[in-house]
């Protein structure tokens, strides 16, 4: 009896069968509506069969095919059935988890036309058509910008308001004017006329030789463009782009973060005007992202722009990705399908035969390895792009032997006054949100402990709290010492809440801004904060790496630096690799124009290879360093490693899963290297004890068979109330 096999996303790693009814016609692909228990489950259809291993009287019907989309095509179920072999997760939930949630519930999709504008567009009227803009007043910037657009295409409102965060009022103006009118868009577009740069650059002799080497190779290459801060990576991306999309081809670019996706959108519609562009990330809402998945899959959507879920969009004329800031940890997923996408960007490279580009100032060292033993073909910019700009200077400043009020030394203060008085800006990068990590007790050295967790509660002065970090308990500040009743406690170590206080009472004219998980929480508040940066209404900037990450501010000239060096003593061997690139990251945001920028970095360890590195804008030397270390010491990039984690909240039964796991794993172990039980670096979190298991090997494929051996043993262990992990690859220690 032939069957239909159907990934559903339930925890089990098996399709299941079930036969197509006469007057249904089903292909792979499709989407399904099928009886699964007592319950109707949305899936997708992985293959037809001739026969089942099922008795036929177990076999139920599917009752509904769901075909108002296009079938999933056979490259993009063969990359979900990759990943889900290569992260031994579950292919249903890898395959379910892959499309936009509105397309997982089995209501159909109903484009949200008029409510959101989504199929409602704008374009010129004839008076508009009529208009030169070449004598329309040029201070209308936006204005300017929108009438430019639409003579290009049409456009609907979320496409207008990636031009300028004043879109809307200006469109508003337009409207009025009677120069732009809507019209109802209920059909696919024409084709639009052969994509043209906006503007032109002219490249660099560097960043003509990148573009044309990646335009050189024919099918699947990888390619890591290596470019110092500022050396315009993105005007390399924007003209390989051009080139790929006037051949008829679609690009993928991923970015690590949500916050840059808009200014990127609009940069590239700004510089390819008539291309049709669109981004797929958390932000939307459900209703928009589904309708931007549509418009990746049908082809329309010549450039996809999105984070790393993004890199299982369905793109059928896939002809070029670019994986921005390479380097970035939020390319990978820390739950259910633990994917590093670009790991997944570039085997999707390899499968559909096409070019990918890792861009980075700071590549991490399993991509620089690779380059250095030439998998990867690698690619400098060495200079900053615009003519003016010079890489800042950078100024280490023993702070070993010096009291600071608030951790800000005298020689940064005197450097923040200078800028103060030139009307330029700065930026004070500190990693750590709230006023202060912990408060202490004088009498009694009582720390502020987390009842949940083994962290501590941090300081937040605003609302007067101690928040822990990890479980989100949260207390009013006590008003004496819980332990001795001593009154006088004291905050410990500074957070931007103190920096930027602090700052406030010693400038008190300076306009201080606090970027942070805390002072963005709410929606539109960072791009009303970057607005105001980029209108140079701040002077000061007081930030975690929320602001290190990819921003272009013309008029920041110094960047200064407070305490990094907690992570030269970190358990996690990747600690220093992620702050020399977030050091290098946070020190290119000064200096991009032409006013030059400087750095200054507080540190107790001046002579730390990391900062001389540093200072010398010598990222080879560091990667060097560290690759000799990692080697010695049989760390990655070197070996392939897996963590197991396990969390419960009896600590006995959750030590003796894992201890049954390990026995487990010993006799299959060829090749692999098996370590003892630990605790993670957060042994405790929201009253759940914490263990890890790293195990590792020299090739991925030992280390492959060894879980493929492993993993069906694991899900008998008894583990009744804790929850388990395998992390593949994984960043996190
Ligand atoms: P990166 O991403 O490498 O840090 P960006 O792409 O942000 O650098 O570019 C830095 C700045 O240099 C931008 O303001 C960009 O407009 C400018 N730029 C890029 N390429 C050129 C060029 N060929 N000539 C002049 N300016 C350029
Ligand atoms: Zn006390
Ligand atoms: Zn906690």
């Amino acid at each position: 009896m032939p069957v239909i096999r159907v990934a559903l996303d339930v925890p089990l790693a098996t399709l299941f069968d079930y036969a197509v009814p006469p007057d249904l016609s089903v292909v792979v692909g499709q989407r399904v509506l099928v009886p699964f228990g007592r319950k109707q489950m949305v899936g997708v259809v992985m293959e037809c069969a001739m026969n089942s291993a099922l008795a036929a009287s177990r076999i139920k019907p599917i009752l509904q095919v769901l075909d108002e989309i296009l079938p999933l095509t056979a490259d993009v179920l063969a990359l979900l059935k990759f990943c889900s072999d290569y992260y031994h997760h579950p292919l249903g939930a890898t395959v379910l988890s892959a499309l936009p949630v509105r397309l997982r519930a089995s209501d159909p999709f109903v484009p949200p036309k008029n409510i959101t504008g989504q199929v409602l567009r704008y374009t010129l009227s004839a008076s508009g058509q009529a208009l030169d803009l070449e004598t329309f007043p040029k201070r209308k910037i936006v204005q300017r910008r929108i009438l430019s657009a639409l003579q290009a295409s049409h456009l609907n409102v979320t496409q207008l308001r990636a031009l300028s965060d004043s879109a809307s009022a200006a469109l508003k103006a337009l409207l009025q004017a009677g120069w732009v009118e809507l019209c109802a868009h209920e059909t696919v577009e024409s084709p639009a006329s052969t994509p043209f740069i906006q503007s032109n650059h002219t490249l660099t002799a560097e960043q003509q030789h990148a573009v044309d080497a990646i335009k050189k190779i024919q099918g699947y290459a990888c390619h890591l463009l290596h470019g110092v801060t500022g050396s315009g990576k993105t005007e390399v991306y924007v003209h390989l782009m051009h080139h790929f999309l006037q051949q008829g081809g679609q690009v993928l670019l991923l970015v690590p973060e949500i916050n840059l996706t808009p200014q990127l959108e609009n940069y590239f519609r700004q510089r390819l005007p008539n291309v049709a562009i669109t981004s797929l990330h958390s932000g939307l809402n459900d209703n928009q992202r589904t309708q931007n998945w549509l418009e990746a899959q049908s082809g329309r959507a010549r450039i996809v722009l999105g984070t790393r879920l993004a890199v299982f969009a369905p793109l059928p004329q896939l002809a070029l990705l670019i994986v921005d800031e390479e380097h970035d940890t939020s390319f990978k997923q820390q739950d259910g399908l633990r994917y590093s996408a670009r790991d997944v960007a570039i085997f999707r490279a390899s499968q559909r035969a096409v070019p990918i580009v890792l861009g980075s100032a700071t590549p991490t060292l399993e991509s620089y390895y690779n380059a250095k033993n030439g998998r990867y073909q690698l690619l400098r910019l060495q200079q900053r792009a615009s003519s003016q700009a010079r890489l800042p200077e950078i100024r280490c400043i023993n702070i070993s032997n010096t009291t600071m009020p608030h951790g800000i030394s005298e020689p940064l203060l005197a450097a923040l006054g200078e800028r103060l008085q030139r009307g330029e800006q700065s930026l004070i990068f500190i990693n750590r949100r709230g006023y202060a990590p912990v408060l202490m007790c004088t009498a009694c050295n009582w720390l502020s402990g987390c009842p949940n967790c083994a962290g501590k509660l941090v300081l937040h002065m605003q609302d007067g709290r101690l928040r822990c970090h990890h479980c989100g308990y949260q207390k009013i500040v006590p008003h004496a010492c819980p332990s001795c009743g001593n009154v006088d406690l004291q905050p410990i170590g500074i957070g931007t809440q103190r920096v930027a206080s602090a700052l406030q009472a010693h400038f008190p004219e300076a306009r201080i801004a606090r970027v942070d998980k805390d002072s963005t929480r709410n929606k539109g508040s960072w791009v009303a904060m970057w607005q105001k940066i980029q209108n140079a209404e701040i002077d000061i900037l007081v930030g975690t790496q929320m602001l290190a990450k990819g921003h272009d501010f013309p008029n920041l000239t110094f960047v200064g630096v407070l305490n990094p060096d907690s992570a030269l003593y970190s358990g996690d061997f990747r600690a220093s690799e992620k702050l020399f690139a977030q050091l290098v990251q946070v020190a290119g945001r000064a200096g991009r124009a032409e006013k030059p920028g400087q750095v200054l970095v507080q540190t107790a360890f001046l002579d730390h290879p990391l900062y001389r590195a540093l200072h010398d804008h010598n990222y080879d030397s560091w990667a060097q360093t560290l690759l000799a270390e990692r080697q010695m010491a049989g760390f990655p990039p070197f070996v392939y490693q897996v963590m197991l984690r396990a969390e419960g909240k009896q600590e006995s039964a959750t030590q003796a899963f894992m201890q049954q796991a390990r026995t487990a794993a010993m006799p299959l172990a060829q090749g692999v290297e098996i370590y003892g039980v630990v605790p993670a670096a957060l042994s405790r979190r929201a009253n759940h004890v914490r263990l890890q298991l790293l195990m590792q090997s020299d090739t991925r494929k030992a280390l492959q068979h060894f879980l493929h051996d492993w993993r069906p043993l694991l899900e008998t262990l008894p583990a009744q109330k804790i929850r388990w992990s395998l992390d593949i690859d994984p960043l996190d220690f």
